[in-house]
């Protein structure tokens, strides 16, 4: 699926391989297929065995390395003259909330990738940080006032995760500011679409709901449990637009860090209503009051990327659910590990 109705753009200059770390990821897979689609070599690292994966792809160097630990990183950015880091220790908010000692842990995958960086002279390195490094005193509130890049200080980000997201965008500002090379910092803003995960306790609001949807109408017992009371707001990105917002920010000269996501609003109980329509079927709701459920109200302001990329996230929540309910369906249906070679075959 394409954004439409924006220029296009060109891409970072680029003279050798490509690393994507986090390349069994969601993220990172499906950023990995779309260099390797423009025609780039592209070298994809995870933590995880191959089997893991959720995207294993035809003419990519696939290697499993733990980039927690420095050698393995010098030898992830050997060769290469572009590094996309999106590995991480990461999951929706059931996750993030009860494991803080393990997402702040990642500082070690920034920072020796970092250090491999600098000593293999590599040209561009791009950081996918987070909407959680945002202050939590401004999204008190479900009527929200759009965060802009300047809210993340004084800081106050969620905690753990968004602490070592914080951390992590500054410390590649000052290897660009002090060592010269050449950085790129995205805050995404929750991304979701196919091939991403769907369940197991990591998965986030757009998948577990799909998830849950697609169980009740399967099981017939009608009925969904809802984290918080519902009301809580937030904005979701399309992975198309998230990776397509990606490599525009790479080929820009963009050194500050940048929202990237959609600026569509809305409550958890309107997720809900839509994937319930794509389902076709109504459900009963349990709302969990003591579940884990994030601040009250997030959206992005997307007045930066417009004015320095003339380009902002433009597909909808409801074509994107479609897909995403689809394929979390036929996975669901059909078995993973079925589909995960499909799908390394669709890819060709
Ligand atoms: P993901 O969990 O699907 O992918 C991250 C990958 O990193 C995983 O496959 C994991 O195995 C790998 N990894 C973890 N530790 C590693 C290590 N020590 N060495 C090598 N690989 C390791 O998550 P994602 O949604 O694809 O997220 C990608 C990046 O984007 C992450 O940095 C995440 O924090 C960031 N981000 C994602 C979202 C979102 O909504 N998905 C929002 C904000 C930021």
């Amino acid at each position: 699926m394409r954004s439409s109705h924006h220029p296009e753009f060109t891409p970072a200059p680029v003279d050798g391989p490509i690393l994507v770390t986090g390349g069994g990821g969601f993220i990172g897979g499906h950023l990995a297929a779309a260099l390797r689609d423009e025609g780039h070599s592209v070298r994809a690292v995870d933590r995880k065995p191959l089997h893991e994966w959720y995207q294993v792809l035809r003419r990519v160097e696939n290697v499993q390395a733990d980039l927690s630990q420095a050698d393995a990183c010098r030898d992830a950015v050997r060769g290469v003259s572009t590094v996309y880091n999106l590995a991480a220790d990461m999951g929706g908010m059931g996750f993030i909330e009860t494991h803080k000692a393990e997402c702040m842990l990642s500082v070690l995958i920034n920072t020796h990738m970092l250090m491999a960086a600098r000593e293999a002279g590599i040209r561009r390195y791009f950081f996918s940080s987070s909407a959680c490094v945002y202050a939590a005193d401004k999204q008190t509130n479900a009527e929200v006032v759009a965060l802009r890049e300047a809210d993340a200080y004084p800081a106050m980000p969620e905690d753990g995760y968004g602490w070592e997201k914080l951390f992590s965008e500054r410390m590649c500002r000052h290897f660009s500011e002090d060592y010269g090379i050449v950085t790129r910092v995205a805050r995404y803003h929750n991304v979701y679409g196919p091939n991403g995960t769907f369940d197991g306790g990591r998965e986030k609001a757009p998948a577990a709901i799909c998830r849950k949807v697609i169980e009740a109408k399967m099981s017939g017992d009608h009925s969904i449990e809802i984290w918080g009371d519902g009301h809580q707001t937030r904005s979701f990105m399309y992975i198309d637009d998230c990776v397509e917002g990606t490599r525009r920010l790479m080929g820009s000269e963009v050194a500050a860090p940048v929202n990237l996501g959609s600026s569509e609003l809305v409550s958890i109980n309107q997720l809900v209503d839509i994937v319930e329509d794509i389902a076709g079927l109504r459900l009963q709701r349990r709302y969990l009051l003591d579940a884990p459920k994030g601040v009250r109200g997030r959206n992005s302001d997307n007045t930066l990327i417009q004015e320095l990329l003339g380009w902002e996230p433009s597909i909808s929540l409801r074509n994107g659910l479609e897909a995403t309910y689809r394929w979390i369906h036929d996975q669901i249906a059909g078995g993973r590990a079925d589909q995960a070679l499909e799908t390394a075959a669709a890819a060709e």
